[in-house]
């Protein structure tokens, strides 16, 4: 298991008055690629800045190898940044924008210098470009320079601010992958910024998916997509149908709950309501993955009868509307006949065990705190 590298422990910042962080806590360990993910303006770039040391926090601690930095000078503290805008020298070409931070801090002689950016370069497959300007490069490789540049410094942390978000659709799919290589490679701790969830599903060890300031699940890819803790990540994460239910009362090895006027068992595994606390009919809400469903003539157990509403083909993926009693459910499918399913047809809609999730309907946003 690698080394516990930062530990984030109740940080809490404002702005104003403003509570923008609301007790976040995060330990990363050595080695790790985790991305912070949610929607604009949830507080993701004010966490980076407040390890860079670019913000103060109002309370709580930073630790470094289990020593607060919070009151470190950003020069002080060994991590560094990668933008989103690159941020590179347009007056210096390649070699000397990477060459730009040892030479600053006298860190190296020129002899390990040119050693270091020849490593920088292969590290990023930029090999051959040392004498190129910036403005000589493509969007994909200025990124990989600004990495480069980043990494020269052999920092604990590189912190990375969208930095893919100004490349066109193709390249930043392609850098994904990039960068996920490059990092293992690297052997350095990458704290990744977006609200890109594909990206973060792609690239991370571990996701931290925030809202308006709270911390709101920490996992793995698979953990995150599958397991979603709240209703906030379910709705997030993956394209899933969000219905409100009624909680009917636990019978044997299921829980019962009534979606429009049928009655479908949840294993209660799949489902965060307490239902020995519940009483009938309360509400919740049922979250099923639109791509673990399935659209059957046939009639199978545990299942919704309704009516097919619309029939999307979009090349290998088909979406499939379809009403149950007034609810419409959204199935995609990617291995079906094309024209087997029409719009009219009767059909049964399942879900494989893990595509359903029964949540509590809550508030995950941290408002009972003191603003
Ligand atoms: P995005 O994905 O849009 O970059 P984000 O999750 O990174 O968003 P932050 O940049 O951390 O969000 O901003 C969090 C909140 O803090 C926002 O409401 C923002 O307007 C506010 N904020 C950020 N910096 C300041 C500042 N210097 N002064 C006042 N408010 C700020």
């Amino acid at each position: 298991m690698n080394e516990q590298l930062l530990s984030i422990i109740n940080i809490n910042k404002y702005f104003g008055k403003s509570h923008i962080l609301k007790d976040v806590t995060l330990d990363i360990k050595d080695g790790e690629f985790i991305t912070l993910l949610g929607p604009s303006g949830c507080g993701k770039t004010t966490i980076l800045r407040c390890i860079a040391g670019l913000e103060s926090i109002d309370s709580g601690d930073i630790l470094l190898y289990g020593e607060s930095i919070k009151d470190l000078a950003p020069n002080k503290r060994n991590v560094n940044t990668v933008f989103q805008n690159y941020a590179l020298f347009p007056h210096l070409n390649v070699y000397d924008n990477i060459a730009y931070g040892p030479r600053i801090k006298k860190s190296m002689g020129e002899g390990e210098i040119k050693k270091s950016v020849a490593e920088m370069l292969e590290l990023v497959q930029m090999q051959g470009y040392e004498k190129r300007m910036t403005h000589q490069l493509s969007g994909g490789q200025r990124q990989r320079i600004a990495i480069a540049r980043a990494l020269i410094n052999k920092p604990d942390i590189l912190l990375l601010d969208e930095p893919l978000g100004a490349l066109d659709l193709k390249l930043r799919k392609y850098m994904q992958t990039e960068l996920a290589h490059l990092q293992k490679q690297a052997e350095t701790t990458f704290i990744y910024v977006t609200h890109d969830q594909e990206e973060a599903l792609n690239m991370s060890d571990r996701i931290v998916v925030m809202n308006e300031g709270v911390v709101q699940q920490v996992g793995t890819p698979g953990d995150i997509y599958n397991n979603s803790k709240n209703l906030f990540v379910a709705g997030f994460i993956g394209d899933r149908n969000i219905k409100e239910v009624k909680v009917l009362q636990k019978k044997g090895d299921f829980c019962s709950v009534k979606l429009g006027n049928s009655v479908i068992y949840i294993k209660p595994d799949r489902s965060l309501v307490d239902h020995d606390k519940c009483s009938e009919m309360e509400t919740a809400v049922l979250a099923v993955h639109m791509d673990k469903m399935k659209i059957s003539h046939e009639e199978v157990p545990n299942s919704l009868y309704g009516q097919i509403t619309f029939v999307h083909y979009a090349g290998s993926q088909i979406k499939t509307e379809v009403d149950v009693d007034g609810e419409l459910l959204t199935v995609i499918e990617y291995q079906n006949d094309y024209g087997n399913y029409n719009i009219g047809d009767k059909v049964y809609v399942s879900w494989e065990e893990t595509g359903a999730l029964l949540l509590p309907k809550e508030d995950t946003t941290g408002r009972g705190q003191d603003e």
